[in-house]
């Protein structure tokens, strides 16, 4: 059966290629995600699914204490999901997210970073690894397993989320609307390792109020923007701190914990001193510790450089506030899909635990559900010319496939056989 599915499901590589095409065009930032999401809706009807959409409840998941956060409207956001088989089989979700991060500067890409191109083995584009081509694999297994007329005896639920990117509201959408199962995997771009474990991440705005003035009289003044030097300062020696007691988990990492200064926006005029600055920051947390205690330091931290300043200091919370998570790597869910990945490539999988965050903590955390992230080899996600290896993308939907026909197991039922009209 193993080299059936195999050679069954390498056969969908153009399909697969085509759908990170399709889907890298639709420029799918935060606010612009309907787009790539009716690519989605798409492709699940086309292996004969009914696509169904979950929208974000902007109350229910303020509710939550998963829920993040957030300064926009999500108001008409939508999950897609679709379920394929069902039985007394155990049910998985496989999950993919659709949004991406800003490609910008984009005058530093050798092309559109939305006109995904191929140059021999690999895929360019933004979101062409983080997560594209992680949506492509799992429509690239169903298709696959479908080709050979199979059909899985548990539930496997296909979901495309939003907002993987910044809060994870999307996937809690799913968790919230009852969207769990017996186990998850998450296609992100995993380099095909297993991620089992990962960091929690807070996002926080530091804005800094000074004294607008005349830059013909500076010294009457007080500059916001010069101000943040000694916010960044000491938020590097707090990240310092972070890193210097590393659980078990991280020891062998030089530096798990990294804070980010993002973004920031100052002062108005060239001839006026800036009277307000804006930083936003990323910080990340340990597995097992709580969000409102890495608050707490943020805001200690920024009180320490406020005390005696001509400034004034507010910290501010809008994004991502979760915690990390750790899976038992003994976990059924890890053996079987180590299992199945060794079956496609010859080895088992390494696992890892990320020092970014990534949807699979919903699954775990509010979900019940244990949760891996595993997926394509990538370079360069959130940065210039990211890029998927294409033979990567084939050997996820391969392992995803074997790891279905284990999990939930697989029937044959002749009247399906031909159903999303692949079947040769
Ligand atoms: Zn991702």
């Amino acid at each position: 059966m193993d080299t059936e599915i195999l050679a069954a499901v390498a056969a969908e590589q153009p399909a697969m290629v085509d759908l990170v095409r399709e889907l890298v065009a639709a420029p799918t930032l935060l606010g612009a995600e309907a787009a790539g999401q009716a690519v989605m809706r798409r492709a699940f009807a086309e292996l004969g699914l009914e696509p169904v959409d979950v929208p974000l409840d902007a109350a229910a998941l303020a509710a939550h204490p998963g829920g993040a956060p957030h300064s926009w409207d999500v108001g008409g956001k939508v999950n897609v999901v679709a379920d394929w088989g069902g039985g007394d089989g155990r049910s998985l979700i496989l999950n993919g997210h659709i949004d991406v991060v800003s490609p910008e500067p984009v005058a530093l890409w050798t092309g559109d970073p939305f006109a995904a191109r191929v140059e021999g083995d690999w895929m360019y584009g933004r979101g062409a690894g983080d997560m594209k081509s992680g949506l492509a694999a799992m429509v690239g297994a169903v298709r696959g397993l479908q080709r050979l007329g199979l059909h899985p005896q548990g539930r496997v639920q296909l979901q495309s989320v939003v907002e993987e990117e910044c809060t994870g509201n999307g996937a809690l959408a799913c968790v919230l609307a009852g969207q769990t199962a017996d186990a998850a995997i998450l296609t992100e771009p995993t380099q095909g390792a297993i991620w089992n474990a990962q960091v929690g991440v807070l996002w926080f705005q530091v804005r800094a109020l000074g004294a607008p003035a005349h830059a013909g009289e500076a010294g009457e003044g007080a500059n916001a923007i010069e101000a943040s030097y000694a916010v960044i300062e000491a938020l590097r020696a707090l990240e310092a701190e972070l890193n210097a007691s590393k659980p078990p988990l991280f020891e062998a990492y030089p530096h798990p914990i990294n804070l980010n200064v993002g973004m920031i926006r100052g002062g108005d005029w060239p001839s006026t001193v800036a009277g307000e600055c804006m930083l936003s920051c990323r910080l990340a947390l340990y597995p097992g510790e709580r969000v409102d205690d890495l608050k707490a330091r943020v805001e200690e931290t920024i009180a320490s450089v406020s005390a005696g300043s001509r400034f004034s200091f507010e910290v501010l919370y809008d994004g991502f506030q979760c915690e990390g998570y750790e899976l038992d790597p003994d976990a059924p869910l890890i053996a079987g899909l180590a299992d199945a990945a060794a079956r496609v490539s010859g080895q088992a999988p390494p696992l890892f635990a990320s020092t970014a965050t990534t949807d699979a903590r919903t699954f775990v955390l509010y979900g019940d559900t244990p949760a891996v992230s595993f997926g394509p080899l990538a370079e360069s996600e959130h940065g210039v010319d990211e890029r998927v290896f294409v033979p990567s993308i084939v050997q996820t939907a391969q392992a995803l496939a074997l790891f279905v026909a284990d999990w939930c197991g697989a029937g044959r039922a002749e009247h399906e056989v031909g159903a999303a009209g692949s079947a040769d």
